[in-house]
């Protein structure tokens, strides 16, 4: 993959990819097709509708849409001043911009809508195995519906995703409560991590003042102790949230998907409320998880929309990719059906015009335009996973028959070239 990569034997000067951004090299696209094409698929069967936002926005967005309190954006977002005008950002995550062309398009007017948006996402982190500075995500957006059966229904559709591509993911969920019972928690919450900040980590400690919700998630060994301990929210939900919540469960229960209760899986956001989920996968290691959402309920207004209830989840892709390499699932790639050979100057220009035909016919064929050695060409033929060859010259040119053989069985049959296409096709 990296071939030459330091070797200093031509003449050039070689400049390398950005660290922390990959490329995805040809042999791997059909596994990244499988996983788009799968979720547009999927996706369409709940009526999610594809959006395509721009890469980079303004940088208030997110400090505004995800919140200046979180690492996203207080420490890995790429900012940039636009030629000293404007400060600009490279998006961290994608549900500000979704929720700003919601807004910006007047979308709101037309009732709830499902939304989903796929594509690069920018944050400048720690590289490491599943953790990127350009990662992928692939992320649904419902907006307008409080009700907690759309929360089952979402969570099913990701449910459906994995198990169209084969992937076994554990399902964990939660609820984050809202702005009438979080506030008396949080206030026990940073009492209780205040008590004990000696037995936590850097970050934690850093945390109980900004964000106290996320030092719950902190995954350090030396924290888990006290944060085992710590007060739950889970079991001090008012009313509705209590409510709202045995209902997710309720139409989870009903739609048959399995999950577990997790009362520290947390979006550590104010606007934040109630449903928070996550799938893992113990295919990923340490970064297990593969997907997250949870709901919304405030962003809309908080980005300058009317009051619009909203749920959403962003799936990493690269990290899914990981997955389905692990359970064998890649997708083959397209081989050629017929690896036109040329024995002469006369084949080659009439492989080059079949080549075409074929090709218009929908039939997938390739040649070597260096000729040379019919040897070599039936040995690129190989290389390249060609069904069959077409050995073609002169003598073929003008009596307008040639053999097609078979290169898994090595046999040869007769065809007319008029009649190739009808041949190979299917
Ligand atoms: P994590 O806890 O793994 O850092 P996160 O809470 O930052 O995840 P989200 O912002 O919720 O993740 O993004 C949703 C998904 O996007 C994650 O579950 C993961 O699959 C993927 N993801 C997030 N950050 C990265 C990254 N830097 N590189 C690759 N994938 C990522
Ligand atoms: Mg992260």
């Amino acid at each position: 993959m990296h071939h030459g990569r330091g070797s200093g034997i031509y003449a050039g000067v070689k400049i390398n990819g950005v660290k922390g951004m990959n490329d995805v090299l040809p042999a791997d696209v059909a596994r990244w097709h499988e996983m788009e094409s799968v979720a547009r698929e999927v996706f369409a069967l709940y009526g999610y509708r594809e959006v395509r936002t721009p890469a980079v926005e303004h940088a208030a967005l997110f400090a505004r849409g995800v919140g200046e309190a979180t690492d996203i954006v207080n420490k890995e977002m790429y900012v940039f001043e636009d030629k000293g005008e404007e400060l600009l950002a490279l998006r961290p995550e994608g549900t500000a911009g979704t929720v700003r062309a919601f807004i910006e398009h007047g979308a709101f007017v037309e009732g709830p809508q499902k939304w989903f948006y796929m594509g690069p996402m920018f944050r400048r982190e720690r590289p490491q195995k599943g953790r990127y500075r350009q990662f992928h995500q692939i992320g649904c957006e419902a907006f307008g519906v409080a009700e907690p059966y759309l929360d089952a229904e979402q969570i099913a559709l990701l449910a459906d995703y994995f198990a169209r591509l084969g992937v076994t993911a554990e399902l964990k969920l939660n609820s984050v409560g809202d702005a009438q019972c979080r506030p008396a928690y949080l206030a026990d919450l940073k009492a209780y991590l205040v008590a004990n900040q000696g037995a936590l980590c850097a970050d934690c400690k850093d945390r109980i003042e900004r964000n106290p919700l996320r030092v719950l998630d902190c995954k350090v060994e030396s924290c888990q102790p006290v944060l085992e301990k710590a007060p739950r929210l889970l079991e001090r939900l008012c009313e509705p949230c209590r409510t709202h919540f045995d209902q997710v469960k309720a139409g989870l229960d009903a739609l048959g998907v399995a999950y577990r209760i997790e009362p520290r899986l947390v979006r550590g956001l104010d606007y934040y409320v109630r449903t928070a989920y996550e799938f893992t996968s113990d295919a990923l290691g340490s970064q297990s998880a593969v997907a997250g959402g949870g709901r919304y309920d405030r962003l809309v207004e908080t980005l300058g929309g009317p009051p619009t209830p909203g749920i959403g989840f962003a799936l990493g892709e690269e990290r899914l990719s990981m997955i389905l390499e692990k359970v064998g699932r890649a997708a083959p790639e397209r081989r050629p059906a017929v690896f036109f050979v040329s024995a002469d100057a006369t084949g080659a220009l009439e492989g080059l015009r079949l080549a075409a035909a074929l090709r218009r016919a929908g039939i997938a064929c390739e040649l070597d335009p260096r000729g040379g050695k019919m040897k070599a060409q039936f040995k690129q033929a190989e290389r390249v996973g060609a069904r069959w060859a077409v050995v073609l010259g002169g003598n073929e040119v003008a009596t307008g028959q040639a053999k097609l053989k078979d290169l898994q069985t090595r046999e040869e049959t007769p065809v007319a070239l008029s009649e190739l296409a009808a041949r190979v096709a299917g």
